[in-house]
C-alpha cells in the first residue's frame, strides 16, 4: 500500500511505482476551467492537483481525488498513451462512478473471503 507523506499543510507526496506524484491542494482550481473542475493531473508535472474548496468534502472530495489517481495510474502505466483522451475519461469515469462507490464493500468481501479459505 502506498504511503502519504505530508510535506505542508497542503502538499503531500504519494509514491507511486518509482517515483513520487506531488499532490497539491491549490484555492481557485475550478475558475482556471470552463467547465466544472475539482482536480487535475499534469503527466508532464507530475503533480495532482485537488481543489482547496469548502465545498469540496466527503464523498466528492474522495471521488475528485481518486478520479485524478486512476488519469495517474493509467498516465504512469502507459496505458494513456495508446487510447484516445475520450476514451481514457470514460475509463476513468466508470472507475470512479462504479467501482469507487464498492470498494468498502470489495474490503470487507475480501476480509470474509480469507477467514473462509484459512478455514477460521
Ligand atoms: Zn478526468
Amino acid at each position: 500500500m502506498a504511503r502519504i507523506t505530508q510535506n505542508k499543510p497542503t502538499s503531500y507526496t504519494l509514491p507511486i511505482s518509482l517515483q513520487n506524484v506531488k499532490i497539491v491542494m491549490v484555492d481557485g482550481l475550478a475558475s482556471r476551467h470552463e467547465d466544472e473542475c475539482w482536480g487535475e493531473f499534469s503527466d508532464n508535472q507530475g503533480v495532482l492537483t485537488i481543489s482547496l474548496d469548502s465545498s469540496l468534502k466527503g464523498p466528492a472530495l474522495r471521488g475528485s481525488l481518486y478520479h485524478e489517481v486512476f488519469h495517474m495510474v493509467l498516465y504512469i502505466s502507459g496505458i494513456s498513451f495508446i487510447m484516445e483522451e475520450k476514451m481514457e475519461e470514460a475509463i476513468v469515469r466508470s472507475l470512479e462512478n462504479l467501482f469507487l462507490p464498492i470498494k468498502d464493500d470489495v474490503d470487507k468481501l475480501l476480509i470474509k473471503l480469507e477467514k473462509v479459505s484459512s478455514g477460521k
